[in-house]
């Protein structure tokens, strides 16, 4: 029995959620079962969202509210925490389901970090994963607690981006 893997992929660079569905990539080529979950996009529009779906072994849920709107007010706080309980619902069914190979928690950090779900809850959920299961986590700044139970991090650098020289989000590179 293979051993279940728990890999994390955080830092301020450009590359941590199209290499997190590179690895739902590998994991469909050999045959397994993939979910992600994405927290924060709401939006089915990204192009890696789009293709992952045409495959009959992966589910991709979105459960955010958006990039914008950054919790400033109580209703839009409450609208964001609302919305990352329910993707945490849905990911802590397919951590639990020994069916689903592969997990994909796709810009959880943020979430956690806002304190929109228990840090512990997600650590205890990772501690329980069944023999061969792969589950990876991006965003920013990973809580330490989640690096502490991983068994994987990379720490993506940004030595510059297009951004920051008035360049635009553009699709194949950026959605
Ligand atoms: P990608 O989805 O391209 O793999 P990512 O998951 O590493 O990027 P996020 O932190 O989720 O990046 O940011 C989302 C968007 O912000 C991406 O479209 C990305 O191109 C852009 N971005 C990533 N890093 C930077 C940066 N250092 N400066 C400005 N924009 C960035
Ligand atoms: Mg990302």
């Amino acid at each position: 029995m293979k051993d279940s893997r728990i890999l994390v992929l955080t830092g301020p660079g450009k590359g941590k959620t199209t290499s997190a569905f590179g690895m739902a990539l590998r994991a469909l080529g050999h045959g397994g079962k993939v979910a992600v979950v994405q927290f924060i996009k709401h939006d089915g529009s990204y192009g890696e969202v789009v293709a992952l779906r045409q495959f009959p072994n992966a589910e991709v849920v979105c459960s955010g509210q958006g990039f914008t709107g950054r919790a400033r007010d109580e209703e839009s706080r409450e609208r964001h925490a609302s919305a990352a309980r329910d993707g945490w619902r849905v990911a802590r069914q397919r951590l639990e389901d020994n069916s689903m190979g592969t997990v994909i928690l796709d810009e959880i950090f943020y979430p956690l970090n806002y304190g929109f779900i228990p840090v512990a809850e997600v650590v205890g959920a990772l501690k329980r994963i069944a023999a061969g299961k792969v589950v990876v986590l991006t965003g920013r700044d990973a809580p330490e607690e989640i690096v502490a139970v991983a068994d994987t991090v990379s720490r993506i650098e940004c030595v510059k981006h297009a951004f920051q020289q008035g360049t635009k989000a553009q699709s194949n590179v950026e959605f």
